[in-house]
């Protein structure tokens, strides 16, 4: 596993920024980090990226602890913080000299520099100021900074805040061409990157996770049709996968779950229910999509 979060929580004084934070992120994964402004997301990033400590809880990045072995996990890390501070009056080949000179890459150094400027597209203006580049270009460096000790996990913090339509997309097919080799994560608050980039979502709000979802149930349920179920007891998943028909179950607690199909399955569940003996005390369906979810969670 490449990110482990458990119970974390941050205070700045008494104001509580994370509040019990749990999550892992395997090997590989592309995940978007949502939720609204001061939900606490760069918090946590930087307490990933070791920046910053967590007040209490446990953060380990491949294994390390961030609290004992910051050193090491910034060499396994890289970090694209928000509002992405660059030295403005460097060069674009300088300023990136200089972060491989930080992390000691020594004879790599050249050619590393060279795939950075080839893999974020910045060879028409690596030898122009970073303070005359445009924004997009820009994160550009900010990306190919991050990039540049070749780290197996990539923390962007808001990548595409404030880009063009047309830098968006070159930003967004840069981190999905990324996220082929790397462990990312990514905050936005806009719900198309998370649907464009991420296997899977967290949305966090007031310091808390609220919600965990893989993009592939939220794609299925674009298509297809949502059905809350309560039933009087308890009922195992396993036993509900039967019926036919369901693509994905998920357990709302006190005996509720929510069937995702591809077609209208209100009888099936009826009948199996009838079935089985089960008693359904209330069934209905809705839509959503990730847009609904956030909302949803984060009012
Ligand atoms: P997000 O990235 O989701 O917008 P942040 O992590 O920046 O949220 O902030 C979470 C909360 O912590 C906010 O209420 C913010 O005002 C507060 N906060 C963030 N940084 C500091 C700080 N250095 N000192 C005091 N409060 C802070």
């Amino acid at each position: 596993m490449s990110v482990k979060v458990q119970e974390v929580s941050k205070l700045y004084g008494k104001q509580k920024a994370l509040d019990n934070l749990s999550f892992e992120i395997n090997q590989g994964e592309i995940v978007g980090f949502l939720g609204p402004n001061g939900a606490g997301k760069s918090t946590m990033m930087k307490i990933i990226a070791g920046y910053i400590p967590q007040t209490s809880g446990l953060v380990e990045v491949n294994g390390l602890d961030v609290s004992t072995d910051s050193l090491e996990i910034r060499k396994q890390i890289g970090y694209l913080p928000e509002n992405n501070p660059l030295y403005q009056e460097m060069y674009v080949k300088e300023y990136l000299d200089h972060v491989a000179s930080i992390y000691k890459l020594g004879k790599n150094k050249a050619k590393r520099i060279a795939e950075m400027i080839d893999l974020t597209g910045l060879g028409v203006e690596q030898n122009k100021k970073i303070a005359s580049l445009s924004k997009g270009y820009r994160q550009r460096v900010g990306i190919a900074q991050a990039l540049i000790h070749d780290p197996k996990v990539l923390i962007l913090d808001e990548p595409t805040t404030g880009l063009d339509p047309n830098q968006l997309l070159e930003i967004r097919k840069l981190i999905q061409d990324i996220g082929r080799e790397k462990t990312v994560m990514l905050s936005t608050h806009i719900m198309q990157e998370v649907e464009a980039c991420c296997k899977r979502v967290l949305i966090v709000n007031k310091g808390k996770l609220v919600a965990d979802r893989s993009i592939d149930f939220l794609a299925a349920n674009k298509s297809a049709q949502r059905i809350d179920v309560e039933f009087s007891s308890e009922v195992s998943a396993d036993l509900l996968q039967e019926i036919n028909g369901v693509v994905e179950i998920d357990a709302l607690g006190e005996n509720r779950y929510c069937f995702v199909s591809k077609t209208d399955i209100r009888k099936e569940v009826f009948q199996f229910a009838v079935s089985k003996n089960l008693v359904i005390l209330e069934m209905k369906t809705r839509s959503e999509n990730l847009e609904d979810i956030f909302h949803q969670l984060t009012l």
